[in-house]
C-alpha cells in the first residue's frame, strides 16, 4: 500500500486523529526511506508520532531511548490503550515483568520498546536485540547529550556505540529544547548520518500570556483562579519552599484544592502529591522549580507565577506545561518592584566571576524587559529564542489591552540624577520622597532637602516615581548592590540617559488587575468552545464517567480521552459508534472498549437536560 495512505490509516484508526500536524508526515516518510532525522518541536506538538508510526509500519522493533522512567510508563500505557504493541524496560520492572517483556520482544510481538539509556548500554540487552530486526532508533530528549543544555546525561554519549551495532536502522533524535550549540552537539554526538531536520516554531498559540503588577499577590491569584479556572488543574510557581507550603494552605482555606511540592518534602509526600495532581482533576500544585520535569499532563489549564522565574528559558519551560492538549490555557504572572530588587541582589551576591555575572545580567535584563514591555508579549518571547513573529498575536495582555506609554526621557533623567546626588545609597522610597519634596526627618537629617533634585519631581505622585524606578531597574538603567541595605546604583547604561542622549519611553501602570477572561477576542484555532448549557452539562457528565473509568483502571483520566475529545463529543453528540469514531482522539481500540459507555452517557445526559 502507498506509504502515505498507510501512515494516515494508523493516524486515523489507531490514534483517532484526522490529519498530521506540521512536519509529522515528512519526518515519518524520511525515516521510512531509511534516512536519519532530527526533530525539534516544542512540547505538546506531537513528536512521539514521528517515531511511533514508522516503528509500527516497519519490520521489527522501534527502540526508543528515554531518560524519564515515569514518562515511559505513561507513554506505554497510552499506546496500549490504543492497541499498540508497546513495552518498556527499566529498573522499575519486577523480574517476571522483565522476563515477559523479553519474550514478547524475542517473539517478534513488540513494535515499540522504550528503554533507559543505562539499559541500552547493557551487553545483555544488546545481545537480546541482536535476535530481532531493529526498525529504528529514536533518541528522545536528545538534548541530554550536550553539556550546554540543562540536563546533560553522560550515558547519552555512548548511545552511538550501540546504534553502530545496528547499522541499517535509521536514527532519530528528538527534543523540545535546543539552542544552536546544543543542536550541533546532538547531530555530532549522536552520529546522525546527513540527517534531515524538522524544526517547528516555538510558538504555543493556545497559551495566553499575561503579566501584572503585584499588589496583593495572593488575592490576585485567588481571584484569577476563582474567576477563570475554578475546579481546573493548574500550577502555581513560587520561589521558596516555605512560600509553597504557605500558599497551598492559604488556598485550601479559601476552598481551592491545592497541594505543595518542593524539594523539602520527603520523597513519599512528593510522589503522592504528584500522583494526585496527575490522577485527579482540579488539583492546583503550588510548587518551586523542583516540580515539572517529566510532567506530561495535557490538561493543565494555567501556570501562574507568583514570583519571577529565574530566566526566560525557565519561564518558557514552566509556562509550557500549560495547555499541552492545545486547548486555551493561561500563563499568568505578577511581580513587584521588591521582586526586581531581590532578583538583582541575588545575582550580584552570587558567586561566580565577572564574565559569568555578565551573562546572568543579560539574561535577567531580558526577563525583566519582557515583564515591562508594551509590545506583544509573544513577539518578545519568541524573539528571545531567535524567532520573528511578523504580526501581533492577539492572544496576550498587551495585544488585548494595549498599555499606554509616555515619554519618560525627562523623568528618567530626574530619577537617575536623584540617585547620583544622594550618593547611590538609597532605595525607591527615599528617592521618591526627595523628588516629591516630602521632607521626612531622615531627609532633613541627611540634608537631602538642600540638594538640587529636591522637589524637581513634584508634578508626579510618589507612586508614579515607584513605577519609574521599577522600569529603570528592569531596563538595567539602575542596579542594586549585594547587601540587603544597599540602594540603587547607576550602571554604564545610565550615562547616555542622564546626558540627554537617549530617549526613554515608559509604560503606564494599569489601574488595577485587568481581567481578560470575558471574551477571547480572537478564538484560538482548533479550540472548541462549548456554546450551550446542554453541551456543558454533557461535558461534565463525560468528565465524571472518565474519572470513574480512570480510577477503576488506575490510570490518569487523560489517558482515556483528553478534554478536547470530550468537548468534541459534547458538541457533536454522536449517536452511533461510527459517529463516535469521527471524533478527534477516538481510535478503534478505545471506541471498542469504552464507546458504548460514552454513547450511553451522552444520550442520558441529553435526556436529563431536556425539559
Ligand atoms: P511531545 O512529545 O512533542 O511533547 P506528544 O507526542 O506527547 O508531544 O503529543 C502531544 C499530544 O498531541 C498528544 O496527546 C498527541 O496524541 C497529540 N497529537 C499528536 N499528533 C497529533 C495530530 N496529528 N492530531 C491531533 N493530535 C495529535
Ligand atoms: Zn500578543
Amino acid at each position: 500500500m502507498h506509504l502515505q495512505t498507510s501512515a494516515h490509516k494508523i493516524l486515523n484508526r489507531t490514534f483517532g486523529y484526522s490529519s498530521f500536524r506540521e512536519h509529522q508526515l515528512s519526518a515519518i516518510e524520511t525515516v521510512m526511506a531509511g534516512k536519519d532525522v532530527f526533530v525539534l518541536m516544542p512540547t505538546g506538538m506531537g513528536k512521539s508520532i514521528c517515531y511511533q508510526i514508522p516503528a509500527m509500519l516497519l519490520d521489527g522493533v522501534g527502540v526508543v531511548v528515554s531518560p524519564l522512567i515515569a514518562l515511559m510508563q505513561d507513554q506505554v500505557n497510552a499506546l496500549r490503550l490504543n492497541g499498540v504493541q508497546a513495552d518498556f524496560l527499566n529498573s522499575s520492572l519486577t523480574r517476571e515483568e522483565a522476563y515477559e517483556t523479553r519474550s514478547r520482544l524475542v517473539g517478534g510481538k513488540t513494535d515499540l520498546l522504550y528503554v533507559a539509556p543505562e539499559r541500552l548500554l547493557a551487553p545483555s540487552f544488546q545481545e537480546m536485540l541482536q535476535k530481532v530486526p531493529v526498525a529504528l532508533f529514536a533518541v528522545d530528549e536528545a538534548h541530554c547529550v550536550s553539556q550546554w543544555g540543562h540536563d546533560f546525561r553522560p550515558e547519552y554519549l555512548r548511545i552511538p556505540e550501540v546504534m553502530a551495532l545496528f547499522d541499517r536502522a535509521p536514527r532519530m533524535a528528538l527534543t523540545a529544547t535546543a539552542d544552536a550549540q546544543t543542536r550541533k552537539d546532538i547531530l555530532g554526538r549522536l552520529s546522525l548520518r546527513s540527517p534531515a531536520s524538522f524544526v517547528s516554531s516555538f510558538d504555543r498559540p493556545n497559551i495566553r500570556y499575561r503579566v501584572n503588577l503585584k499588589e496583593k499577590g495572593r488575592r490576585q491569584l485567588l481571584s484569577f483562579i476563582e474567576q477563570e479556572h475554578p475546579g481546573r488543574s493548574g500550577i502555581v510557581y513560587v520561589r521558596t519552599r516555605k512560600r509553597a507550603d504557605q500558599i497551598a494552605v492559604w488556598l485550601e482555606e479559601k476552598g481551592i484544592f491545592a497541594l505543595p511540592y518542593h524539594a523539602g518534602l520527603d520523597q513519599d509526600t512528593r510522589a503522592l502529591h504528584q500522583k494526585r495532581f496527575i490522577a485527579e482533576e482540579g488539583v492546583v500544585m503550588v510548587a518551586t522549580i523542583a516540580f515539572g520535569m517529566g510532567i506530561d499532563k495535557p490538561d493543565v489549564r494555567f501556570v501562574a507565577h507568583l514570583d519571577l522565574p529565574s530566566s526566560m528559558e525557565a519561564y518558557y519551560q514552566e509556562t509550557g506545561r500549560a495547555g499541552r492538549d492545545g486547548e486555551p490555557a493561561d500563563a499568568w504572572m505578577v511581580y513587584s518592584l521588591a521582586d526586581l530588587i531581590s532578583m538583582r541582589r541575588i545575582l550580584e551576591a552570587s558567586s561566580g566571576d565577572e564574565a559569568f555575572k555578565h551573562i546572568q545580567r543579560r539574561k535577567l535584563d531580558s526577563l525583566l524587559g519582557y515583564c515591562e514591555t508594551a509590545e506583544c508579549r509573544r513577539k518578545v518571547l519568541l524573539r528571545y529564542f531567535g524567532e520573528d513573529l511578523l504580526t501581533d498575536c492577539g492572544n496576550c495582555d498587551t495585544c488585548l489591552q494595549p498599555p499606554d506609554t509616555w515619554d519618560g526621557t525627562v523623568a528618567a533623567q530626574k530619577a537617575l540624577s536623584c540617585v547620583y546626588r544622594t550618593g547611590q545609597r538609597f532605595g525607591a522610597g527615599h528617592l521618591a520622597d526627595v523628588l516629591t519634596a516630602n521632607a521626612t526627618a531622615r531627609i532633613e537629617k541627611l540634608g537631602h532637602d538642600r540638594i538640587k533634585t529636591f522637589g524637581v519631581g513634584r508634578e508626579m505622585t510618589r507612586q508614579d516615581w515607584f513605577s519609574v524606578y521599577r522600569q529603570l531597574l528592569a531596563a538595567g538603567l539602575l542596579t542594586v548592590g549585594e547587601s540587603a541595605i544597599s540602594g540603587f546604583r547607576l550602571t554604564p547604561r545610565s550615562r547616555p540617559v542622564l546626558k540627554g542622549e537617549k530617549n526613554i519611553r515608559f509604560r503606564k501602570d494599569p489601574e488595577k488587575d485587568r481581567i481578560l477572561s470575558k471574551k477571547r477576542k480572537k478564538p484560538v484555532k482548533a479550540a472548541l468552545d462549548l456554546t450551550t448549557d446542554r453541551q456543558r452539562h454533557i461535558f461534565e457528565r463525560l468528565r465524571s464517567l472518565r474519572l470513574e473509568l480512570a480510577s477503576s483502571l488506575q490510570l490518569p483520566p487523560y489517558l482515556i480521552f483528553h478534554d478536547k475529545t470530550l468537548k468534541e463529543m459534547a458538541a457533536v453528540q454522536p449517536k452511533s459508534l461510527e459517529e463516535l469514531l469521527a471524533v478527534n482522539g477516538v481510535g478503534e481500540k478505545k471506541a471498542e472498549k469504552y464507546g458504548e459507555r460514552f454513547l450511553a452517557a451522552i444520550a442520558e445526559a441529553g435526556i436529563d437536560f431536556s425539559p
